[in-house]
């Protein structure tokens, strides 16, 4: 062989190369280049070997990170020398189980490719109207894996055997479902039905069964890719208010599905970088400004100023879409605060009094996911809550973790973390872990990603608080290594993370509450941070909250707690304190005597007193209410800012008091709540720029990390990121991971790594 000048070697790529056609794909390229030999799925990703002259061998290696399937994330390839064997023609070969998985890596779930949709329309094609048709580009992948490497028997489409036909297409290294794992078809894949409220199942074709449905103003639960949904059309108002009574969910948004982009753009105004969101293959919900004609129920997203706009990701979602030509609303099935349910038995029984029928069917769901949720900001993507079709994508960081980590995450919009070698896998979104059901959605979500990553955790990282529900279960885990994280730390930490960026940093983490070292409530934090450590070199002005958890749920307690710490006695006559006026002085003396009143340096409570002053809201129904409307509220006119002092010293205290007392004062003399709504936001950017530059002069620090949930403000975000730019400071904001609480496990895995280099 040697004397033809033939070449063999040994190839090894790895990144997300399982399920996304890379196999196919090797074999088309070896087919090009003219190369024999053969290619395999192992634990840790794709193994080749490739025969053929050297410079064809070159640039089929190099084809591999250049040209490969649009789902793949090709992170290493590496190459050695085999002895030539003279074989022809180029074979895919079995899949090597392996014991200890190590690297092998699992690709999110994918929206609906063009190529299946155009068959899904085609009356002439077998797979005309199929709700289960998918290829190796798109369909189900992280929620149905059950283990790795990534086969069909290691997903629930192991339940379905392949026909004829689709064996046939799954062989074919020519056609574009050549080893796609999901392949199936009418004949022999999973089947829909429809059943009505009381379990029976409907006649007639389901997705017409459940069009009707929802046409008749019922709610319908559907299943899709990570769970079931509730459906109802968008533009019925009182089935969006049926649905809203049945989840008891009073006041936090709903999403809307429309048909197509330009459906999409009829409900939100849709900007080039938020419409490539909307029509990529992870499908997010895009929060996008609202048109004031969209042909939506007000109750679908009261007070908000923005709506959650998705497209079909699913055959069924737009075989639905397309028979309803119209959006409809699609939440997820569960009552407030509960896990969304996506096994069959479990979804019949929870939903039985939410939903009016059901549109389900046979393929099994392994792992839940929630759909996600982006916006756009400064043209890029900030991804808000990261679930289905994100995770469980891999986040390389450039520092190994020495041994691996589970990151158990916070209590309030929970993921957890597991990470090895250099890469970080954030969960799919959890929840509040304030249910035994939530609680036991995190346990089986750990095993479910120890399991298809193949970590056996070593270090177990968690927050302070001793009461969150994830504290508690990184605490019952034996035999491993406990590592606390202050909850600011982690949120800098993960905006770090994000941006591969070792620290030190000046970091501004502003979120609702997170324990503090010093045991009280923080959330207005400036902290000089690197992996290992932070120091709190400054903070916003601490206040009690009346009431402590009644305080959260009370924006109007903050505004009592702040009024009286600014006027005392003395307190002008307000609207806000008149509105509750019976109970004010209570709250005032529950405040003074720190009864019940933990103190706090929240700028989400700051928030909260501000919305409560301005008169737009005084109660919540959701977290981050307050804010959020306070945030639609601004007037994007206004260009003046309240000041607030900087009281130096160890740590800088941000008087903010003085922003709330500057408000009030404009609510005395009648100026309008848009107006205070970004004098506020603008003051409050304004005293932040300010701080950081002093905490700049005292430690030379030039960059700048800001995180937490508070920065999903794009209004405040914009102010404070052009006053540091204006500043010539360097400022890491988050993209791909979200800036509040369900990036956090991120932030602890990585400081829980520093910590264990040492
Ligand atoms: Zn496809
Ligand atoms: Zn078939
Ligand atoms: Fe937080």
């Amino acid at each position: 062989m040697s004397g033809t000048g033939a070449r063999r070697i040994r190839v090894r790529v790895e990144g997300l190369v399982q399920g996304v056609g890379f196999r196919p794909f090797v074999c088309g390229l070896a087919g090009a280049y003219g190369v024999s030999g053969f290619v395999g799925n192992d634990p840790g990703g794709v193994f080749i070997e490739a025969e053929g002259e050297p410079a064809t061998l070159d640039a089929f290696t190099a084809g591999l990170t250049g040209q490969a399937p649009p789902l793949a994330l090709v992170e290493r390839v590496s190459v050695e020398p085999a002895e030539p064997v003279g074989e022809s023609g180029f074979r895919i070969v079995a899949s090597r189980q392996g014991e200890f998985p190590d690297g092998a890596l699992v690709s999110p779930d994918a929206g609906t490719c063009a190529a299946c949709l155009s068959e899904l329309r085609d009356p002439g094609d077998r797979r005309h109207r199929y709700p289960f048709a998918n290829c190796t580009d798109c369909g189900p992948r992280f929620t149905i894996v059950t283990g790795v490497p990534y086969d069909r028997c290691a997903t629930t489409m192991a339940d379905f055997e392949m026909c004829a036909g689709c064996a046939r297409e799954y062989g074919d290294p020519g056609d574009r479902r050549f080893h796609a794992q999901p392949v199936c078809c009418p004949a022999c894949g999973p089947a829909l039905r429809a059943l009505g409220a009381d379990g029976r199942p409907a006649a007639g074709d389901p997705v017409e069964v459940a069009a009707r449905w929802l046409e008749a103003g019922r709610i319908v639960a559907i299943k899709g890719l990570g769970g079931y949904h509730l459906a109802v059309l968008a533009a019925d108002g009182s089935a969006v208010a049926a649905l809203r009574a049945r989840k008891r969910r009073e006041s936090r948004p709903f999403a809307v599905l429309a048909p197509d982009a330009a459906a999409a753009g009829t409900l939100v105004h849709l900007d080039p970088a938020a419409e490539l969101l909307l029509t990529g293959a992870r499908r997010p919900i895009v929060l996008a400004p609202r048109r004031r004609d969209a042909p939506v129920a007000d109750l679908v997203a009261p007070g908000a100023r923005d709506l959650g706009v998705m497209l079909p990701y699913t055959p069924l979602h737009h075989l639905l879409a397309d028979r309803l030509a119209a959006p409809y609303v699609l939440t997820s099935g569960n009552l407030t605060d509960e896990p969304i349910a996506y096994r069959d038995e479990e979804a019949l029984r929870r939903l039985a009094g939410l939903a009016d029928g059901f549109l389900m069917h046979d393929r099994r769901i392994e792992a839940p996911a929630d759909d996600s949720l982006v916006r756009v900001f400064r043209g890029r993507e900030l991804v808000v809550r990261r679930s289905r079709g994100y995770a469980p994508a891999p986040i390389g960081v450039p520092w190994p973790f020495p041994r691996p980590v589970l990151a158990c995450g916070a209590q309030l919009k929970n993921t957890f973390c597991v990470a090895r070698g250099n890469q970080a896998f954030l969960s799919q979104h959890i929840g509040d872990l304030e249910s035994y059901e939530t609680l036991r959605s995190f346990a089986e979500g750990v095993e479910h990603f120890c399991r298809i990553f193949g970590v056996r955790p070593a270090v177990v990282a968690h927050d302070l608080h001793p009461e969150y529900l994830s504290t508690a279960y990184a605490r019952d885990r034996e035999g491993v290594d406990l590592i606390g994280v202050q909850h600011h730390h982690a949120h800098i930490a993960s905006c770090l993370a994000e941006h591969g960026h070792g620290g030190p940093v000046i970091g501004v983490a502003f979120d609702g509450l997170g324990l503090g070292e010093d045991g009280t409530l923080w959330g207005g934090e400036l902290l000089v941070a690197d992996l290992v450590s932070f120091r709190r070199a400054g903070h916003l002005e601490a206040v009690p909250m009346p009431g402590g958890a009644a305080a959260v749920r009370q924006p109007w307690r903050m505004a009592a707690a702040w009024l009286d710490r600014i006027h005392g006695d003395a307190l002008p006559g307000l609207p806000v304190a008149e509105r509750h006026r019976e109970q004010w002085p209570v709250v005032v003396r529950m405040a003074r005597a720190g009864l019940n009143s933990p103190l706090t340096s929240s700028a989400g409570r700051l928030f909260d007193a501000v919305a409560a002053i301005a008169g737009v809201r005084d109660v919540i129904g959701h977290e981050g209410q307050a804010a959020a409307e306070l945030e639609a509220r601004v007037d994007p006119g206004e260009r003046g800012a309240y000041p607030a002092r900087l009281i130096e010293g160890e740590p800088l205290v941000i008087a903010a008091g003085d922003l709330v007392g500057a408000a009030a004062e404009d609510v005395a003399a009648g100026v309008d709540a848009g107006r205070i709504a970004a004098r506020f936001h603008r003051g409050l950017a304004a005293a932040v720029v300010r701080a950081v530059r002093v905490l700049g002069e005292g430690t030379g620090l030039r960059t700048v990390a800001l995180s937490g949930g508070v920065f999903q403000n794009a209004v405040l975000l914009e102010a404070v990121l052009c006053g540091l730019e204006r500043e010539r400071f360097t400022v890491l904001v988050h993209s791909r991971v979200p800036p509040g609480d369900g990036g956090i496990a991120l932030g602890q895995a990585v400081v829980a790594a520093a910590n264990d280099r040492r």
